[in-house]
């Protein structure tokens, strides 16, 4: 069982590095849903197929990958409502059940594939979104940041 099990997670490992890897080679921009894994992996009826498809850790795969070879990848906030947003009208459908797959927009008649339409939305608002700054990047970013309220502050005491 123990062979069997490293065997499984080597294939699974294999399989996720080629797809972050690919995903990253042919997109310069990848928009991402930050999903709440640990909190989802809690819910018993959602918790083995996330585990299984290691969701986590693709997303963390495709992070460094990005940086490795100078890709964007842009987060869109956790409770953005990303599966229940008509992506042709902006419509939001408050009530829509993890259980329905498929769903009519009511503003504008179109038929909908829960997923399909998610990501159309997801792609659309990270491209209005601005970058995700590295830490190190963000250090610098903080220092012009604060030399410029120094630089104002100069420029205050010199207009009084
Ligand atoms: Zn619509």
């Amino acid at each position: 069982m123990a062979k069997l099990n490293e065997k499984i997670t080597n294939q699974r490992n294999d399989f996720l590095h080629k797809l972050s890897y690919r995903l990253i080679n042919e997109n310069q921009v990848i928009c991402l849903e930050d999903l709440n894994v640990k909190g989802m992996v809690r819910n018993r009826y959602l918790a083995k197929a996330i585990s299984d498809s290691g969701w986590g850790e693709l997303c963390r795969q495709m992070q460094y990958k990005a940086d490795w070879y100078g890709r964007t990848v842009k987060q869109i906030p956790r409770f953005y409502p990303s599966s229940k947003e008509c992506s042709i009208c902006r419509f939001v459908m408050t009530d829509l059940k993890l259980s329905r797959r498929t769903w009519t927009c009511p503003n504008c008649g179109t038929v909908h594939d829960r997923d399909d339409n998610a990501s159309s939305i997801i792609l659309s608002v990270g491209q209005g979104m601005p970058e995700v700054t590295p830490v190190e990047k963000m250090a610098s970013v903080s220092s012009i940041l604060s030399m410029k309220q120094v630089n104002s502050k100069k420029q205050e005491t010199l207009a009084s």
